[in-house]
């Protein structure tokens, strides 16, 4: 690690204050009870591919970042990346609309297999957790989460939406290559 556990934590809580004083809330999410019914639903859309939603998914919905219910124990690193990811999505829907946002995201073009545009959303959020952890733990941070990045856009996990993991790489790549030899 480049960057300490303290050096981690005192950013997350830095973090945690802008967003707050922004007037962004933080929720845990297994005690709303629409996250419970999105819960269930993406478990039966998915057959089961996504099942863990709300135990290891942090979800950005308007201004509102739900937290999974083991946030706590999660390591600082862990803690800052995700939330830096999530507030991607929270400069999203203040640029596109709550509306808009959320039907581009759930069903353009398709809803699973081929959705565009939440593959599009998603790259930008995930560009950040890359910078993110490179920032933090350099290329061994960055190697160490590729697979599950790739992962997170061809599985079940957010509805195979780009199940093309060749091009998904060369983009992860791409990155980190210039996160490596920035200009
Ligand atoms: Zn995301």
């Amino acid at each position: 690690m480049q960057v300490s556990g303290q050096e981690a934590e005192a950013r997350y809580r830095t973090l945690v204050a802008e967003l707050e004083a922004e007037g962004v809330r933080l929720l845990p999410k297994d005690r709303v009870w629409h996250q419970r019914v999105i819960d269930v639903l993406l478990t039966i859309v998915t057959l089961g591919a996504q099942g863990s939603f709300l135990d290891r998914y942090v979800t950005t919905i308007g201004r509102t970042i739900y937290l999974t219910p083991n946030w706590a124990s999660r390591t600082a690193a862990d803690r800052y990346a995700t939330l830096r990811h999530e507030a991607v999505h929270l400069r999203q829907f203040r640029r596109w609309g709550l509306v808009p946002m959320a039907v581009a995201y759930l069903l353009l073009p398709l809803p699973f297999g081929l959705a565009w545009f939440r593959m599009r959303l998603e790259r930008e959020a995930y560009a950040e957790t890359v910078r993110i952890q490179h920032e933090l733990g350099g290329r061994a941070a960055t190697d160490a989460i590729r697979a599950h990045v790739i992962r997170q856009f061809t599985s079940g996990s957010y509805g195979w939406m780009w199940p093309f993991p060749r091009s998904i790489a060369r983009w992860y790549d791409g990155l980190v290559d210039s996160l490596d030899h920035p200009l």
